[in-house]
């Protein structure tokens, strides 16, 4: 088994529904995002022989990921009033709805299931809250 890993981080702002203590309030965070790829055999030919991926590729994709992320308002569905949406966009911020709720494992499994969408062989995304504090989630 061959593996590859890559990282990028984003910068974003969240609030936890449901939560008592400090993260039901707006906060931010710098999320990084650590990114595995498992695969059983490497490429037979072409320029990716003996690799699992070009890390060009890799890292590309994962970093058009986070520049999705980046500086935006990570908002599950349906957390705040349509009034509120609206008054927010029309300030000019960037809200990014997600059909979750904005858990640093939920993240993980959704750039998880972003990637597979891709066709990358990801097995593992870990997302970093805090340097200290990671959750992880595993594909298979
Ligand atoms: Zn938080």
């Amino acid at each position: 088994m061959y593996g590859l890993k890559t990282e990028a981080c984003f910068d974003s702002a969240h609030f936890l529904t449901d939560y008592y203590g400090k993260c039901e309030n707006l906060h931010g965070h710098r999320w990084r995002m650590v990114v595995y790829l498992k695969q059983e055999k490497l490429q037979e030919e072409g320029t990716m022989m003996d690799m699992v991926l070009d890390f060009g590729v890799f890292k590309k994709e994962v970093r058009a990921l986070a520049e999705e992320f980046d500086h935006t308002f990570l908002v599950e569905e349906g957390s705040l009033k349509q009034a509120t949406m609206e008054l927010l966009e029309s300030e000019g911020f960037t809200l990014k709805v997600l059909p979750f709720r904005t858990t640093a494992e939920n993240l993980a499994r959704h750039l998880c299931e972003r990637l597979r969408e891709k066709e990358l062989p990801v097995s593992q995304v870990d997302v970093f809250e805090t340097p200290l504090n990671c959750a992880s989630y595993f594909a298979d």
